[in-house]
């Protein structure tokens, strides 16, 4: 990797619906199927889910400090992955919004 390329956040709008079913929701290196709730995938060597076979676009992890988090950036980078690394925070405030819409739906 180049020494000019480096981690930086950007914005995107996303479809939820989409993000929701090829998300992998990771910890460190291991994670959890957003679709089917499977556990245990490696997002270094799995590029679909090896229970229900969704493909992964997205990549999530709940670790908490930024160092991590552009850790698993260059890890991506450096494997050169297909994934786009999403934030935690982001992805749950926007799935938040849609429950809160569906209970209004619902009245
Ligand atoms: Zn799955």
């Amino acid at each position: 990797m180049s020494e000019n390329m480096k981690p930086i956040r950007g914005w995107l709008y996303l479809d939820v619906s989409d993000v929701k079913k090829h998300l992998l929701l990771i910890e460190d290196i291991y994670g959890m199927c957003a679709n089917c709730k499977h556990l245990g995938i490696s997002y270094i060597k799995e590029k679909k889910c090896p229970n229900c076979n969704t493909e992964f676009k997205y990549l999530t992890s709940s670790l908490k400090k930024d160092a991590e988090i552009a850790q698993i950036a260059g890890r991506i980078k450096r494997e050169n992955l297909s994934l786009v690394l999403i934030d935690k925070n982001d992805y749950d405030r926007a799935g938040a919004k849609d429950s809160i819409h569906d209970l209004f739906k619902q009245k």
